[in-house]
């Protein structure tokens, strides 16, 4: 479906839920007061949300979170949600800590792609943004998602204290067949704070060690990435740079938060609340036209430039990152 700008909206980022088992600094570093389930969409309200979404023609879908594998049943979900007829894409953000153990069953469950997110592989410093010593497990979680035929990629947040983490963090794209992804720290909930890495700063040190470096227009997914690609790496190296290379007239997006509001930008709180409707009895038509409403209130472009203009204020895990 079209917006008022003309721009084809066609992808909806799920939130399965607002809890993490990871702290990272820039998202929720002391946890978060998590909501009672019963404010949480149940697994049914999600999928006869995204059928009437597939009707008005958003037929990809990102499963994300808080960490949506700590939430019983996402595999199942997954599984359901695929086999909706009409369902594209179905792709899993997730920090890694349980793909281990679920990556197959995740295969198995249909998911076109998984994006790990991983910024660091010195294990002290990715427990000082993490919380956790779990980077071992994560790195297992990454070799088992590709070990299960996953397009699998690696998204990392740049941070200005990490910066000797970007050219090893690159280096993963030479060893195994995965898209290397370095997204610029928006300034939503603790990323306010500031501490980012600017993203020319982490090209510079990427084109020392790999001069040859030159930018590719190849579309690998259904985000804003732009890619760049070298001999010495199997993967390509993508860049998300939100802020400073503001993407907007393409976005093709809406965001689901797991307790039904439905997002038409991040910079916003504006929503539509698509529970109030579904335990209201809503039938299928008016469930399409509040979809309808969230892509009829899409804003032209973001405000990360000007804080005084940002109105959401919650962490990147309560709204669904
Ligand atoms: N827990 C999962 C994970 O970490 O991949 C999924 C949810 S997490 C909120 C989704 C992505 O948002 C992660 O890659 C995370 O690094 C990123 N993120 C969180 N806060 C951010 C911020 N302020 N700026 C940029 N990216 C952020
Ligand atoms: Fe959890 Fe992902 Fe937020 Fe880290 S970025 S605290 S893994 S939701």
């Amino acid at each position: 479906m079209k917006d008022r700008y003309g721009r084809s909206i066609d992808y909806l980022r799920i939130s399965l839920t607002d809890r993490c088992n990871l702290r990272c600094r820039y998202c929720m570093p002391d946890g978060a007061d998590f909501l009672p389930h019963s404010e949480i969409l149940r697994y049914e309200e999600i999928l006869r949300l995204a059928r009437a979404a597939i009707d008005l023609g958003i037929h990809n879908f990102k499963v994300t979170g808080g960490e949506p594998l700590v939430r019983r049943g996402a595999v199942e979900f997954v599984e359901q949600l695929k086999q909706l007829p009409g369902c594209g894409q179905v792709t899993l953000t997730t920090n890694g800590v349980l793909l281990e153990e679920l990556a197959l069953p995740l295969a198995r469950a249909g998911v076109d792609g998984i994006n790990v997110s991983i910024d660091a592989l010195d294990p002290a410093r990715y427990a000082a943004i993490t919380g956790y010593d779990v980077l071992d497990k994560v790195l297992r979680g990454v070799q088992a998602s590709l070990a299960a035929g996953i397009r699998t990629k690696l998204n990392c947040v740049l941070l200005a204290s990490a910066e000797p983490e970007i050219v090893p963090l690159a280096e993963l794209a030479g060893r195994w067949p995965v898209d290397v992804r370095f997204i610029e720290l928006m300034p939503i909930g603790e990323g306010s704070a500031g501490g980012g890495l600017p993203p020319q700063r982490a090209r510079a040190l990427l084109l020392e060690r790999w001069p040859n470096l030159h930018p590719v227009n190849e579309r690998r997914g259904n985000g804003p990435a732009h890619y760049e690609a070298s001999e010495g790496l199997k993967g390509r190296i993508g860049w998300i740079d939100a802020v400073s290379h503001r993407f907007c007239e393409q976005c093709n997006r809406l965001r689901l938060t797991s307790t039904g509001e439905l997002k038409p930008c991040l910079c916003y709180d504006a929503s539509v609340d698509l529970r109030a409707l579904l335990r209201a009895g809503a039938p299928d038509d008016a469930l399409r036209a509040a979809i309808a409403q969230a892509v009829e209130h899409k804003p032209a472009h973001h405000c990360f430039d000007q804080y005084e203009e940002i109105t959401e204020h919650r962490r990147m895990a309560q709204i669904g990152g």
